[in-house]
């Protein structure tokens, strides 16, 4: 709606306002990128719901590109995972997600820092080894690292990555599934794979308040995880409405533009104070 496009414009930030316009990069320049350290996290708070407390982060990649300005991960993760670069894409973005953990640890921030891994990646079992190493290497717990899976790509046919995701979760890692309900067998992936936490898609939380069908998928979804033992997360809270229902209804974490948009870690500390609920 306009209502909605005006308030989204009100908040958007600068620092995270694309400058690009939305082309997808190539293999030889994103290389090139990776190589050169253009690549960048930002981090978008998770809070408990019932308490105010900010919990924990996202670790969302951009690319400050020399030329286009700060590029968003949809216009090169696809890339990244077509050829052959999502594995190094991933190292580069977990070994800055735990030197931040680590320093938010001496800070006396006690962040659960979570990481978004690609299912290209889970196709060898090596894989598992390579976070564990990286993890290890870093001095941080695996308990205080989620790995977010997004289930739209979890692949049921192959054993491959119930075997990655097995391995993580012996490891002690906190296994997420993301975007939940967009996939085609969220249901049977619940079945298969051993998740500590499940993330409602944004679809089914932004508005839900407002249309019938939306607040029954996003209640079945909360219902759901909770009935399963797992952690829920209402991703896509971006105004006071959707605040509403996810505190009302008991979920017990929520991620959104109406809490914070993602920011560079610099600017984390000096953001906790200001948020109130
Ligand atoms: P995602 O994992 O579902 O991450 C959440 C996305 O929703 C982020 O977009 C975030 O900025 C955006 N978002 C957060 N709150 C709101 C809200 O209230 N409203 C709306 N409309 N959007 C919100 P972003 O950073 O552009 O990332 C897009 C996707 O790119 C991510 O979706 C994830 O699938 C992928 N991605 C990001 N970083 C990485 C990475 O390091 N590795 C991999 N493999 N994928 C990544
Ligand atoms: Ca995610
Ligand atoms: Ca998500
Ligand atoms: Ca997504």
């Amino acid at each position: 709606s306009l209502s909605g496009l005006a308030a989204m414009t009100d908040r958007w930030r600068p620092s995270e306002a694309p400058h690009a316009p939305r082309k997808i990069y190539g293999a030889g320049e994103l290389g090139t990128a990776i190589a050169n350290g253009e690549l960048t996290n930002y981090y978008q708070p998770k809070v408990d719901v019932a308490s105010g407390d900010v919990v924990g982060v996202e670790t969302l990649v951009r690319w400050r590109h020399p030329a286009d300005g700060l590029v968003l991960p949809d216009q090169f993760i696809g890339t990244a995972e077509d050829d052959g670069l999502i594995d190094e894409l991933t190292l580069v973005v977990l070994t800055g997600a735990l030197a931040q953990a680590t320093a938010w640890r001496q800070a006396g921030l006690n962040l659960r820092v979570a990481v978004n891994l690609s299912m290209d990646s889970f196709s060898s079992v090596a894989f598992a080894d390579f976070v564990a190493g990286a993890v290890a290497a870093a001095g941080v717990v695996p308990q205080d690292i989620i790995l977010e899976v997004a289930e739209s790509r979890l692949m049921l046919d192959q054993r491959a990555p119930l075997e990655v995701l097995t391995r993580l979760r012996m490891k002690r890692f906190r296994l997420s599934i993301d975007d939940f309900g967009t996939g085609h067998s969220s249901l049977s992936q619940l079945r298969d794979f051993p998740f500590d936490e499940l993330k409602i898609d944004r679809s089914f939380v932004h508005g839900a308040s407002r249309d019938k069908t939306l607040r029954a998928i996003y209640a079945t979804s909360l219902g759901l995880g909770k009935l399963l033992g797992m952690e829920v997360v209402a991703e896509g809270v971006e105004d006071r409405d959707d605040w509403d229902l996810v505190r009302d209804t008991g979920c017990a974490l929520a991620q959104g533009y109406f809490i914070a948009r993602p920011m560079p870690a610099a600017d984390l500390a000096g953001w906790i104070p200001t948020w109130r609920q």
